[in-house]
């Protein structure tokens, strides 16, 4: 038996409003190369200066990991040549990063707490992008220059399952700092997944392979998938020193399997060395000051959520994994509604139908607000359970008020006591003998009555004020 050993690089592009080393917007959909200025096309002369909101980002990252944030650290170049890296260097960060030994709790598949490593987060300044059109290759630097985190983890993920645990849970962290978009459709959050297997009992690594900017969660399982099988099969095949050596692949995700890209550089390769244009980075008090204005993150927000609003851990992991569903939750319990009602109505019945339409919570027609005052119309007893998922569902598609819609789906329930008894007296009277029966112990007969209620009220009154009245009135 095997033991699968994975370490994640992944590149989070920080949401700053200028590139890292020039006043260029970061902008995307902007006519190619009208975001560029002489620092981020290369042009002789032009100095590189080191965007302060990138680095309080970078910081702010550190101290939520639990990290060592370097008063000083540097900026080195790292050799090689691209179409679309007109620097022929690449500015990064390698012998002195600005985020040192960091951590992340994940949850392993037998669901115990498990640590993860994180060795370092760095900055570097994103590459351009070339694109092929038949035979003519045009390059965009729109990009060039963007700012990057390379948040690098230790070796510590155990199956395919923990690396993307881990994965949503750095996703999750970065969204919740506002530091990154980390869309990553558009690439702001892709990964480089580092995988090797090794026998049961065996103390040092295998051979490790790099697969290279993978940008779905689905693709990285697949991927490291692939990839453990195609390395166990080379061992038990006796083939393990030919096949599998280390080396940088790509992931089809149409053939869903890896291939070889390229050799895999040592570092000596990239003739790292610092870069003479930059001064040691030194991070001020003001700036340790911002970086440390952290909101409340997702682990904290569970253990809350548990303790004081009693909600199940699973449903808390759910809500919280997600930034804004955790503002959506919150604000419907600022509107004094049930902790536990306010779960189900966002959880079962509100996502469901927005996954139902591919709609994300930031778009959902029903706002935060509305959702609560319909659990709170269920809770005085306005409206049934029943009749509430009507009311969602009409709210989906048109936008009106909760009461209006209750109103309108004649789904107002009759909570009035004065009312329900009169019902009551009426069934009781047409049903003398069915009463005596009642009374003389054949308490099966309870439910009759109810349901006789219910029917004369034309579905419309309370069943818990029915319930009670009954009781009450048969007593
Ligand atoms: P390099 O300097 O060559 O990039 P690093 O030591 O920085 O190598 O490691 C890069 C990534 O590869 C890290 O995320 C690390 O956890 C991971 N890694 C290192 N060795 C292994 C291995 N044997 N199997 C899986 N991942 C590994
Ligand atoms: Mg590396
Ligand atoms: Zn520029």
């Amino acid at each position: 038996m095997f033991e699968v050993v994975i370490g994640l690089e992944v590149h989070v592009q920080l949401n700053t409003k200028t590139k890292l080393f020039c006043s260029c917007a970061t902008s995307f959909d902007e006519e190619p190369n009208s975001n560029t200025c002489p620092t981020c096309l290369a042009l002789p002369g032009a100095l590189p200066v080191v965007n302060k909101e990138a680095v309080i980002k970078a910081m702010r990252l550190g101290y939520a990991i639990n990290a060592t944030v370097n008063k000083v650290s540097n900026f080195d170049r790292k050799s090689y040549f691209y179409p679309d890296s007109p620097m022929a260097y690449q500015i990064t960060q390698l012998y002195k990063a600005i985020v040192k030994d960091g951590e992340l709790f994940i949850k392993n598949s037998k669901g115990e707490k498990k640590r993860v490593t994180i060795y370092q987060a760095h900055l570097e300044a994103d590459a351009g992008k070339s694109m092929h059109e038949g035979n003519i290759s045009k390059v965009d630097l729109n990009r060039a220059g963007t700012p990057l985190l390379e948040i690098v983890s230790g070796p510590d993920m155990r199956s395919a399952d923990e690396a993307v645990e881990y994965l949503k849970k750095l996703h999750s962290l970065v969204r919740y700092l506002d530091i990154s978009d980390a869309n990553m459709q558009e690439g702001s959050f892709r990964c480089d997944v580092n995988v090797s297997i090794r026998p049961n009992g065996q103390k040092e690594y295998g051979t490790r392979v790099e697969i290279k900017n993978i940008n779905s969660f689905r693709f990285v399982k697949q991927a490291i998938d692939y990839e453990v099988e195609r390395q166990i099969e080379a061992y038990e095949d006796g083939v393990y020193e030919d096949e599998v050596w280390q080396e940088t692949r790509l992931f089809d995700s149409d053939k869903c399997e890896t291939k070889s890209m390229r050799g895999k550089e040592d570092s000596a390769d990239y003739r790292y060395f610092p870069d003479p244009d930059l001064r040691p980075l030194v991070v001020t008090d003001e700036m340790i000051a911002e970086a440390k204005k952290i909101p409340e993150l997702p682990d904290a927000k569970v253990e809350r959520y548990v303790n004081e609003l009693k909600i199940k851990e699973v449903d808390a992991l759910i809500i919280t994994a997600d930034k804004e569903l955790a503002n959506y939750f919150e604000e419907i319990i600022s509107a004094d509604v049930t902790p536990k009602n306010a779960v189900t109505w966002l959880t079962s019945e509100l996502l469901g139908r927005l996954n139902k339409s591919g709609i994300e919570i930031t778009d959902s027609p029903v706002e935060a607000k509305t959702l609560a005052t319909l659990i709170a119309r269920i809770e005085d007893g306005t409206v049934s359970g029943k009749g509430a998922k009507d009311v969602l569902d009409y709210l989906m598609q048109n936008s009106s008020d909760v009461d209006s819609v209750i109103e309108e789906l004649g789904l107002k329930q009759v909570s009035d006591d004065g009312a329900i008894l009169e019902i009551i007296d009426t069934i009781i009277a047409a049903n003398d003998d069915k009463v005596a029966e009642y009374k003389s112990g054949k308490d099966k007969l309870f439910g009759f009555f109810v349901g006789q209620v219910m029917k004369a009220s034309k579905g419309s009154a309370n069943p818990q004020k029915v319930n009670e009245l009954l009781k009450q009135r048969l007593s």
